[in-house]
């Protein structure tokens, strides 16, 4: 019994928490740091962090417990902002109560919320984050937790698919990298028209350890454009968005000072990714210029 307490890598909070939208109370699971829970491995081109299995824990995902989700009505959002919901908030929520659940059931089927979780609710916890961010009005800074909640999503969608080989979940992982490239450069509109400011989130990760802030968002739509335009037709406009793109990158090297905010790694990942983005820019130009694009009848 001692030594079964000893491994474990989480524990359930003892107080109760109230969903905001259908009144069920629930119990929280945490995750334990310490002791050598995490051993951080590499960073990823998209500034994930990797994590060794340990001999004593094993795999440890810290990705899985972020996000709080009602098991009753599958209300989510991450720990900070679950009990904040506003009156029109909960309206809208209870409205898509069903469609909220009908998202989970059809990729998932029957996730039970109430038990200890697994890589499964890890996904499903960002998928209904990305969904639940609807409800939440401009101060809470909605789009930049929906971008990471998508990123997330897709990174956790791939851990389900190294876990089991046979899971296909290529194209919902795509989908949501598609969402969060999306989101990311909403996120950049909002900002410059002033509509939508960071007041609302303290940690812009993406992941959960270190914080990149706005050069990490600059830095991710590069990232994921990149990404993304493997799965695109050749076109001249994803030249354009390319270009877009590498516009984006190039204003982390502005202020070339490296600070706190800024750390040096970011900066070289950042060179490096402006490089390959324009290799893949001049490699496009060069194919479509030998074969033009087939009119489409
Ligand atoms: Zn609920």
């Amino acid at each position: 019994m001692e030594d079964d307490k000893k491994n474990k890598v989480t524990f359930i909070l003892k107080n109760d928490i109230s969903c905001p939208v259908c009144g069920t109370d629930f119990k929280r699971e945490e995750l334990l740091t310490g002791r050598g829970r995490l051993i951080a491995g590499n960073i990823t081109g998209e500034l994930r962090r990797l994590y060794e299995p340990s001999k004593v824990y094993g795999k440890v995902n810290p990705l899985l417990y972020p996000v709080t989700v009602c098991p009753n009505c599958f209300f989510s959002a991450f720990h900070e902002d679950f009990s904040k919901l506003k009156v029109d908030g909960v309206e809208k929520a209870k409205v898509s109560t069903e469609k909220r659940k009908g998202i989970i059931d059809r990729i998932f089927k029957n996730l039970d919320f109430k038990a200890e979780r697994k890589t499964q609710h890890g996904a499903a916890s960002y998928i209904l984050a990305a969904e639940c961010y609807d409800y939440f009005d401009k101060w809470s800074s909605p789009t930049i937790k929906k971008a990471i909640s998508s990123l997330r999503a897709a990174w956790i969608l791939s851990d389900l698919e190294v876990e089991d080989p046979l899971a296909d979940f290529g194209n919902l992982q795509n989908l949501f990298y598609k969402k969060a490239l999306q989101y990311y450069i909403d996120v950049l509109i909002k900002q410059e028209k002033a509509l939508e400011s960071f007041d609302g989130i303290k940690h812009l990760g993406p992941d959960t350890d270190v914080n990149y802030g706005y050069d990490g968002v600059l830095y991710l739509i590069g990232s994921l454009t990149l990404k993304n335009s493997f799965f695109e037709k050749d076109s001249p406009e994803k030249i354009t968005n390319l270009e877009k793109s590498k516009k984006v990158v190039s204003k982390m090297f502005g202020f070339g000072k490296v600070s706190k905010e800024k750390p040096s790694i970011l900066l070289d990942m950042a060179r490096d990714l402006y490089d390959e983005l324009s290799r893949k820019i001049e490699e496009l130009k060069e194919k479509l210029q030998s074969s033009p694009a087939p009119e489409n009848n």
